[in-house]
């Protein structure tokens, strides 16, 4: 057995997030029966309130014991049929997962490949969508937050390409590293289906994925052959109507959701976002400042405020510094994925978390960098950001916006009380 180290595992991967003490707390309950009166309290009221956290009046949200894997599933099959054409960008590892996944369930998919620390190509989207005159695409893809490349796409800017080219095609969305840290808006920007899990800005265990439909999504199941069973919508739908589910819902997760999302109304949703861009300004302080690193991001209209990935100069192999931040410094940092493999590391920057557990992942990850070898100044990333925060409110200087102030006096509030 390797010695035990003391202190807290410092988690800065980009999901699983840290889980606040008050969600798992909610989450230690006995088990109960799902088929009981009392149940639908709790399902309506953490499916009424996630279409706050998505931004929807109009449509409607599910949720799968499965994960943000799943969502896709649940999205494509339910609204599409084998051979339907689709558009996708593929720009880091989990906009290829999802273009796979596409492929492999039958769909013809048009990839627009493109630089990893690039987003979604807005002028190319709108040109083959303009050029589509028959209408044969059926789906347009957009990862809103690739993970893997700490990159953030325009999505109001995909809905604008689709609208130019007066195209009918329905909007999918990726959300899963963005829903509740970054502003996403469902209704506003037109998106269709919106995929998240459980693992990221919802401050969850895995184990949820949680799907965002418009009325003109829902309208697309009828049409859809696609087969599916556990994932069926319908099914869903249907139970949904009563507050129950088609299956045994996972319980816990269920509590653990209804107390994840009264921290999120108590936080304010538009602070929350105005929190992850400082805390993100801090890190991108620290590696550009403080460190002279490069982010996989290419520009900053590509950064990404829930996740930086960190180039490792030429020569180092970032899985050492993963390895050691892990070993060492009990710091947990994301790898490189894929074609990014050993160019750099990740830092998480999304969840329950402040300035202070933020200092705790940089100089870990200083100190993990200086034990491989890279030529940085010790200290140098912890004072940019020390600089950056100082310098900077850390909440939005006016007062809780009218939005927020209706969400939280609606809020549906503790299934207990
Ligand atoms: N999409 C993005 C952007 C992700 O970051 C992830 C996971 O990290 C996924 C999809 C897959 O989600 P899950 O691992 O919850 O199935």
């Amino acid at each position: 057995m390797p010695p035990r180290i003391a202190g807290r595992n410092f988690l800065f991967v980009p999901g699983p997030t840290n889980v606040p003490d008050r969600v798992q707390r909610a989450m230690m309950v006995a088990m109960e029966d799902h088929r009981s009166s009392r149940f639908p309290e709790l399902s309506r009221s953490v499916l009424n309130d996630l279409k706050k956290v998505f931004k929807t009046n109009t449509g409607q949200v599910f949720i799968f014991p499965s994960s943000g894997t799943g969502g896709w599933e649940a999205a494509f099959t339910n609204t599409l049929s084998p051979g339907d054409k689709l558009l996708a960008s593929r720009f880091g590892q989990f906009s290829h997962l999802w273009i796979d996944m596409a492929q492999r369930l039958g769909y013809d998919v048009e990839v627009v490949e493109t630089e990893w620390g690039e987003g979604v190509p807005l002028e190319r989207y709108e040109q083959i969508l303009r050029a589509d005159k028959g209408h044969r695409i059926k789906g347009v893809l957009a990862c809103h937050n690739e993970t893997a490349t700490g990159v953030t796409s325009d999505i109001a800017g995909v809905r604008r390409a689709l609208d130019a080219a007066s195209h009918p095609a329905l909007l999918y969305v990726d959300a899963v590293s963005s829903l509740g840290s970054i502003d996403f808006r469902m209704e506003e920007w037109g998106v269709d289906l919106a995929i998240s899990g459980s693992q990221k800005g919802l401050m969850l265990p895995a184990g949820l994925g949680i799907l965002g439909t418009s009325r003109k999504a829902l309208e697309a199941i009828a049409g859809a052959k696609s087969r599916r069973c556990y994932f069926d919508l319908g099914d869903m739908i249907q139970a949904n109507a009563s507050g129950y589910f088609p299956y045994t819902p996972a319980l816990p997760m269920l509590y653990g959701l209804r107390e994840s999302l009264n921290i999120i109304f108590e936080e304010g949703l538009e602070t929350i976002f105005f929190r992850h861009h400082y805390l993100a300004e801090g890190v991108r302080a620290a590696v550009h400042e403080g460190w002279k690193l490069k982010l996989c991001a290419r520009e900053p209209k590509w950064y990404s405020d829930t996740v930086s990935a960190i180039l490792v100069p030429e020569g180092i192999n970032a899985a050492h510094v993963i390895d050691v931040a892990f070993r060492r410094y009990n710091l947990a940092l994301g790898a490189g994925l894929s074609k990014v493999a050993g160019k750099l590391f990740r830092i998480g920057h999304l969840g329950d978390l402040n300035e202070l557990m933020l200092m705790g992942a940089l100089a870990g990850a200083e100190m993990a960098m200086l034990d491989v070898g890279v030529k940085v100044t010790p200290g140098s990333g912890v004072a940019a950001a020390s600089d950056y925060w100082r310098s900077h409110d850390p909440v939005p200087r006016q007062k809780v916006s009218r939005e927020e102030q209706f969400y939280a006096s609606h809020s549906t509030g503790s299934i207990h009380g």
